[in-house]
């Protein structure tokens, strides 16, 4: 191994990185970013990259968006922090709840904000416990999740998520949440099982687990449309339209978590379009501002928010809110980002070249070390699993292996166990994700081999 440049020798010794092998690390060093240019970033070393994960799906405009950047320019000059909280407003925050208004999925009435997709699924959870009281059924408590759900981070957010290292040493989940089956067909399916068998069968199960822990005591169902961090799983035909109907028949909130999947990345606006879901309230992040400034929100529709609104003085104000939630800077690159959306038809750009994405993924599927290639719109993985869906014995380090392949090859994936996920900037050209998905080949065979010795 190289010895470590000095600013990775810093970095190790003054920063701890999330969701890394931090004794790994002391050897490799961190891979050192410096800047950034359309769909690339480059590092130290002036190598370039074409960015396929879009940073954390989230950069869906890229790193240089001028426009963005003098929105922040602009804003900061004007007014560079205030709040929403007791009655005091700003112009950004106002218009930004407006737009999400206007474009979001369901019948959106209001608009709360926060800073992270973590905060935003907190703040769900308190919205639907609030809820629940204003109207008379504080007994409404339980939230249904789903395994392999990727909802965050903080402590609540964190217990929806259903993935084990994000619980495994917090004693997590708290109570109250449950998790129901993800629906990941190749990989969940019993033998012999058709999809719409194994559909059914999901149907049943949230039926039963609903009438076991007691309707009067479920709030809310969540979902992202398509699961992102938990491995691009892309649910059933007809998954939401059933999901929905159990919910209806049992008085339960659809909370739609659109952090990844909002503002294009699925070929519609939102994910609840693509998947028919039809949410009580929705999540937003990373791409409400293409991530040039943190910034989340969640929009719920009439019925709770007058709920909330109507009962506030009787059973006390909606008592949540982060000192950051709606800053300005956010609110005012928000503006323009949706701005963009719909100027430059991005919407439209993701459907043009949707095709040639899905075809450079399914080549990739074609290889013997994949098992599953799975895409919608312009997110997607391949599975690496050469002996069918039960993948590996020790999970992990073969995609860990062929992510590294291909970033020494300038591309950059991003490892999720044995998944290995790909969702570039939603502005990316066909030239672009097929200079992306050049080394796939070349990474695959190598990294076959490698697993194979
Ligand atoms: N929800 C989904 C679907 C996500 O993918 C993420 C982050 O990747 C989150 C919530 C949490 O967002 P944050 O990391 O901004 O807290």
């Amino acid at each position: 191994t190289k010895p470590l440049s000095n600013m990775q020798q810093r970095d190790v010794e003054a920063v701890l990185h999330p969701y890394t092998d931090a004794m790994k690390l002391r050897t490799t060093g961190a891979h050192m970013i410096t800047r950034a240019e359309g769909v690339r970033v480059f590092d130290d070393r002036g190598r370039g990259y074409i960015e396929g994960m879009a940073g954390l799906w989230c950069s869906g405009l890229g790193f240089s968006d001028r426009e963005l950047i003098e929105a922040a320019k602009e804003q900061l000059d004007k007014l560079p922090y205030y709040h929403l909280f007791g009655g005091r407003s700003h112009e950004p925050g106002m218009e930004l709840a407006e737009k999400i208004k206007e474009i979001a999925p369901g019948n959106m009435a209001r608009v709360i904000f926060q800073s992270s997709g973590s905060e935003a699924n907190d703040t769900q959870i308190k919205l639907a416990w609030y809820y629940n009281n204003a109207i008379g059924r504080p007994q409404k408590k339980k939230i249904i999740s789903r395994m392999k759900a990727y909802h965050g981070v903080t402590i609540a957010s964190a217990s929806l998520t259903g993935l084990p290292p994000n619980h495994r040493d917090f004693d997590l989940p708290i109570d109250r949440i449950l998790h129901t089956a993800s629906p990941h067909y190749w990989k969940e399916a019993s033998d012999g099982e058709s999809e719409a068998e194994f559909l059914a069968r999901l149907v049943k199960e949230l039926e039963d687990m609903i009438e076991r822990e007691g309707p009067d005591t479920i709030a809310a169902f969540i979902a992202e449309p398509v699961m992102g961090a938990g491995g691009v799983i892309v649910p059933p035909e007809g998954y939401f339209p059933a999901i929905q109907a159990v919910l209806d028949r049992h008085d339960i909130l659809m909370i739609d978590d659109e952090v990844i999947t909002g503002f294009g990345r699925t070929g519609n606006w939102f994910g609840a379009q693509t998947m028919g879901m039809q949410p009580t309230s929705v999540s937003m992040a990373k791409q409400l501002t293409g991530s040039y400034v943190p910034l989340s929100a969640v929009a719920m529709n009439r019925d709770m928010a007058e709920a909330i609104e109507e009962n506030s003085g009787r059973i006390g104000t909606f008592g949540h809110g982060f000192t950051y939630g709606g800053h300005p800077l956010g609110c005012a690159v928000g503006l323009k980002a949706l701005e963009i959306y719909e100027r430059r038809n991005i919407v439209g750009h993701v459907r043009d070249v949707t095709p040639t994405f899905h075809r450079l993924l399914r080549e990739a599927g074609q290889h013997p070390l994949v098992g599953e290639a799975r895409m919608c719109g312009l997110m997607g993985c391949i599975e690496v699993a050469p002996e069918g869906r039960k993948g590996f014995e020790k999970p992990g380090a073969v995609g860990t292996r062929l992510m590294e392949e291909l970033v020494a090859r300038g591309s950059i994936f991003r490892s999720l166990g044995d998944v290995l996920a790909v969702c570039p900037p939603m502005i990316i050209s066909e030239a672009e994700l097929e200079e992306l998905f050049a080394p796939m080949h070349e990474a695959l065979d190598v990294t076959y081999n490698w697993a194979r010795s």
